[in-house]
């Protein structure tokens, strides 16, 4: 019989559980606590980094995750804040009519500069940000009607339940409140469909496109989310001090901002709340001791500051979250994918008819001809074999097909209608799925999550569904259909590992997997059997039969002759951008421009 005592890694594990499930529960209480027992100094400190991470959240999901830098959110602060200062002191509206008036205020400024401003690439977005940053600041200083640098005074306070929030002991509960409220939405958000695709941004945009994401779309949507959480904090601010002048809301503070959730982590909700706090608490220090240590006034924590950020980037990119979460206990275990509802799935064209029709397909980069008016066609229930030496100019085909870049001269059909000039997520959307000859997982995200974002386009719901979880029925099927292709490909036992972690042969079997969770009536399959195993390789030959006999429409590039001569029904040869031979397979492989051009090459 076995006793607790005689098992001590069973003891440990539920010990470890016990913990996990305690900090939550702790951290609560302290924070309940904290204005009861703490002087009221470091109670409005506290207020204050609450108002603070408010922003830094919303440059967690902005800049961590979804990769597009901003220094301008200080802007969006004091739009919130001077909304709310200017109704309530001009015309005494009530505070709680000023929020939702100010929050529309400040989506209209986000969705007009991030449509500007999003198209930006590289360098040029923080550059936009900048710019804005500053206009917004000037343009608050430089009003009268918001009192000039002068500011307003004299904003009411706000109510609650009767109760007049005047001092920070009464702010400290609303401020937290609406803190921790932000970080479960935006855990929610992340933990989602919409989520995926935002965390596709940083590195995923083609692969997201060519999965049906709409990224430009997430992009507006983590600039909105991230200028709203600003646009609160601003509102909150407002009411706190009761005034407001421009000083808070310019580009110093806006870097400041930054800086915060880069310091915390800025790809960790609660690194928002632990940078705003080390920020803060720091500066406060520094401007207490810096003066005295120099013998001079000035803003000396400035340069500790940036010398602080200069050592964090080369030691700890991720910022100081990570490194503290690492020495907590695993909070999440991998748990089961339950079963759930299959998702709709499209009708297949009947088998034996033209599923893509390439009619005289012309690339050109530059001077090279990377596809020389190639046509072929696949039909349903086929799977053609598209081989040829390297360089011949399949993957450009393949990204001509998929809509990753515009032929230059042909026309392509697909289920008889024109795409060649269609975005690749309107070309997915109509039934069409591809893996990538080099790998585009997210790496740090799960076999299951990468598969996931496959199936993109088979659920509907939307950013406020996800953010208050009201999708789990959607998300639970995407998830469990996700889990039933990661299944069926072969790789199950690895549905939890992260996908940078496999090996390369395993990478595309989740790449493959992915494209099959789209539930595509054609796949375009990039050299799926490279780096594979032997036995590998006859499970992947199997896959694409059975998936051949459900009527599906294969195209394959493939270097492997003998794992093509043993699947494919017609076969299609390539060289140096030219179509050079079609037919069977035993045709292909006897004609002596294919043995002389391909296996010559590969000899
Ligand atoms: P394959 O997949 O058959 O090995 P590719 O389609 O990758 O061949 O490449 C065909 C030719 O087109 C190569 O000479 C390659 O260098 C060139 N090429 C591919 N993509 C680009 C690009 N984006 N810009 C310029 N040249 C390219
Ligand atoms: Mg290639």
């Amino acid at each position: 019989m076995s006793d607790a005592r005689g098992e001590p890694a069973g003891d440990a594990g539920l010990g470890w559980a016990r913990v996990t499930r305690v900090i939550p529960v702790l951290g609560l209480a302290l924070l309940a606590a904290a204005p009861v027992v703490l002087p009221e100094y470091q109670i409005t400190l506290f207020g204050h980094i609450g108002l603070y991470a408010l922003v830094a959240l919303g440059l967690v999901l902005l800049t961590g995750v979804g990769g597009l830098t901003s220094f301008g959110q200080a802007a969006f602060v004091g739009l919130g804040a001077y909304t709310t200062a200017y109704l309530t002191t001009r015309y005494g509206v009530s505070p709680w009519l000023t929020l939702p008036i100010g929050l529309a205020l400040t989506a209209a400024v986000a969705l007009l500069l991030g449509f500007i401003t999003l198209r930006l690439s590289g360098h040029y977005l923080p550059l936009g940000t900048i710019a804005w940053g500053i206009s917004l600041y000037f343009l608050f200083g430089n009003l009268g009607f918001l009192g000039g640098h002068t500011g307003l005074s004299g904003i009411a306070p706000i109510h609650v339940f009767g109760m007049e929030l005047k001092t920070g002991r009464e702010f400290f509960y609303l401020i937290w409140l609406t803190l921790l409220g932000a970080i479960a939405l935006t855990r929610n958000l992340l933990d989602s469909r919409e989520g995926r695709a935002i965390r596709a941004l940083k590195g995923g945009v083609v692969m997201a496109e060519a999965m049906g994401v709409d990224t430009t779309r997430s992009k507006v949507v983590v600039f909105l989310v991230a200028a709203l959480f600003a646009g609160v904090s601003g509102w909150l601010y407002a009411h706190l001090q009761r005034f407001v002048n421009p000083s808070p809301f310019g580009l110093q503070i806006g870097i400041e901002y930054l800086f915060m959730a880069v310091i915390g982590g800025a790809g960790h909700v609660w690194g928002a709340v632990l940078g705003a706090a080390i920020v803060t608490v720091l500066k406060e220090w520094l401007q207490g001791v810096l003066p005295v240590l120099f013998g001079a006034s000035g803003n000396f924590e400035t340069i500790v500051f940036g010398i602080l950020l200069i050592v964090l980037l080369q030691r700890a990119r991720d910022g100081i979250w990570p490194m503290l979460a690492q020495m907590l206990p695993q909070a999440r275990q991998n748990r089961p994918v339950p079963d759930a509802q299959p998702l709709a799935r499209r009708p297949f064209p009947p088998p034996g008819s033209v599923v893509l029709d390439v009619r005289a397909a012309r690339k050109e980069f530059g001077g090279l001809v990377a596809n020389d008016d190639i046509s072929l066609s696949v039909h349903a229930g086929e799977i053609l074999a598209l081989i040829g030496p390297n360089g011949a100019g399949k993957s450009t085909l393949f990204n001509l097909i998929s809509g990753v870049m515009p032929p230059t001269s042909g026309e392509i059909v697909f289920r008889d209608a024109r795409i060649d000039r269609l975005k690749s997520r309107e070309i997915a959307r109509r039934g069409m799925s591809r893996t990538f000859q080099h790998v585009r997982l997210l790496p740090t995200m799960s076999v299951l999550e990468n598969v996931a974002i496959g199936a993109h386009l088979r659920g509907r719901k939307g950013v406020l569904a996800a953010a208050l979880h009201i999708e789990r029925d959607e998300e639970r099927r995407i998830l469990a259909e996700a889990a039933r292709q990661v299944e069926r490909a072969g790789i199950g036992p690895q549905l939890f590992a992260a996908a940078g972690s496999l090996p390369l042969g395993q990478q595309r079997i989740v790449e493959i997997a992915r494209a099959l969770a789209a539930d595509p009536c054609l796949v375009l399959l990039d050299e799926p059997a490279a780096g594979l195993r032997y036995l590998e390789k006859r499970a992947l030959a199997d896959l694409l039969r059975r998936l051949r006999a459900e009527g599906m429409a294969i195209l394959l590039v493939e270097h492997d002759m003998d794992f093509v001569m043993g699947l494919a029904d017609r076969v299609v040869v390539m060289e140096f951008g030219e179509k050079i031979a079609e037919g069977l397979p035993e045709e292909v492989q006897c004609d002596p421009k294919v043995v002389e051009a391909y296996l010559g090459g590969v000899d």
